[in-house]
């Protein structure tokens, strides 16, 4: 059975799942704005191109596969974070979603703060001296050395996220003879899913400290009163991938509610109010993430209405996109290897990663979308899956999407908008030697992450 002879196309729909987007882009060529970095585009020859360089260049400097992330793109969603909240709010990049030295260097230079949440991020900023004071610890169990390192560091702040938390950087604090500054992280009862919000009665979650039942309000009752914390706001993060405004709502309406009661019961009007990150990107051209811009000004609404309802001064909001920022800016580059046509069915395509360098798919059921990018194709569209090279059978990368029949082993195809959690989610698993992470801009591409090699394997494995 030869490909040609099987053209997949809209017919094979039928085996998508129910609500999932149902036939092939009208142009397989086309390169959606939305799901791309701000300056890849196609050349005359019909290569992808990114920062002035194109793929076929990329691919034999720094092999496949490899994540290429567009320093424009990232520095100029920094500037439009940073812009849409103003000077009366703060941004915090969640490290998480991916951390190394350059990226620090960058959000240092573009002027925002930073999370983190264990020792390892927090050596990694503070490395390439990311001021203390613009850095947040978070994480429901630091351990006693990770605490005397952020507190001994200096930190910004520390989120609290349990009792025992807060007498915990209270002691270590008050030992090293310093006030920290913290804020206790509450759950609402939002939780936050990519299309909708869910209010939960009981706060079924590791994270945070309950509002409901007087939880949070002993918390900050207990916070106040040691000489080793300066209680300075209200932290809630209410879920990722969010494009609905809703949640936030709610969210900020009930943190609102306890700096009121605070306020009542102590006197005090806390001077923060911190809303999480969680804000959604497009995977995948059904995506329709808000702009910063657009969120800036319904959560400063949002926020300035409870107040003004509540009679408090309005305290200064921070927020904390991860995903946000870092997930549009990179695709990974992979070769295609093997490919295996379903009659009936799909083509799996096989690439020279998987779910090592990005878990999503198989961990959440994330979507992504895939193009075909060393050359353009005038064939039509088959349905494929894209998976890895790990002995798994969930080893999935794209689950469905559209590339056109006459893809052939030896072409490069690329993933968009995997710059958050997948570097930084990426494993060894089968010894896979994680992929760098190389920076492009203005016609120059350098290694911001190297590739690992057997060597870096070998290391760790004293025999
Ligand atoms: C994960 C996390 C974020 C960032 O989430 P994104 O979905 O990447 O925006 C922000 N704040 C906290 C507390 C988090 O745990």
């Amino acid at each position: 059975m030869s490909r040609s002879a099987h053209p997949a196309g809209p017919r094979h729909a039928d085996v998508l799942p129910e609500g999932h987007y149902s036939g092939p882009p009208a142009d397989l060529n086309a390169l959606d704005a939305k799901v791309w970095s701000r300056t890849v585009s196609r050349n005359e020859d019909g290569a992808v191109t990114v920062g002035g360089i194109d793929v076929a260049t990329l691919a034999e400097e720094f092999g496949t596969p490899g994540y290429f992330l567009d320093e424009a793109d990232f520095r100029a969603r920094c500037r439009d974070w940073r812009e849409a909240f103003g000077p009366g709010a703060d941004v915090f990049y969640a490290g998480k979603a991916f951390l190394s030295r350059a990226v620090v260097r960058w959000l240092h230079e573009e002027g925002l703060n930073l999370d983190v949440c264990s020792a390892g991020e927090l050596a990694t900023a503070l490395s390439v001296g990311m001021p203390a004071e613009r850095i947040a610890y978070h994480g429901n169990n630091k351990s006693v050395a990770e605490i005397e390192r952020a507190i001994e560091a200096g930190v910004g702040r520390i989120v609290l996220d349990s009792f025992q938390e807060i007498v915990r950087v209270a002691h270590v604090a008050e030992r090293l003879g310093k006030r920290q500054p913290v804020q206790i992280r509450v759950t609402v009862g939002v939780e936050a899913h990519t299309h909708e919000f869910i209010a939960t009665a009981h706060e079924d979650q590791k994270f945070g400290i309950a509002l409901a039942g007087g939880e949070a309000a002993e918390a900050v009752r207990r916070a106040l009163k040691l000489d080793g914390l300066e209680l300075v706001g209200i932290h809630s993060h209410i879920g990722s991938q969010i494009f609905d405004m809703a949640g936030f709502e709610v969210s900020a309406r009930r943190v609102v509610g306890l700096l009121a009661e605070v306020r009542d019961e102590h006197g005090v009007e806390l001077p923060e109010i911190d809303l999480g990150g969680g804000l959604g990107i497009a995977y995948t051209s059904e995506d329709d993430p808000s702009e910063p811009h657009q969120i800036a000004k319904s959560l400063h609404e949002i926020v300035g209405r409870e107040c003004e309802a509540a009679g408090l001064r309005t305290p200064r909001i921070s927020v904390e996109p991860g995903r946000a920022i870092v997930g549009p800016t990179a695709f990974t580059l992979y070769e295609v290897g093997t490919l295996k046509p379903l009659e009936g069915l799909r083509t799996y395509v096989s690439v020279d990663g998987g779910m090592s360098d990005n878990i999503r798919t198989a961990l959440y059921d994330a979507e992504y979308s895939v193009a075909l990018v060393s050359r353009t194709s005038e064939a039509e569209p088959m349905l494929v899956r894209v998976v890895g090279k790990h002995c798994e059978s969930g080893d999935i990368v794209v689950r469905d999407a559209f590339l056109p029949a006459d893809l052939a082993p030896g072409d490069l195809i690329a993933v968009p908008a995997t710059g958050a959690y997948c570097r930084s989610m990426a494993s060894n698993y089968n010894h896979a030697l994680r992929p760098p992470v190389v920076a492009v801009a203005d016609g120059g591409a350098r290694v911001i992450v190297r590739r690992e090699t057997e060597e870096d394997l070998l290391r760790l494995d004293v025999g």
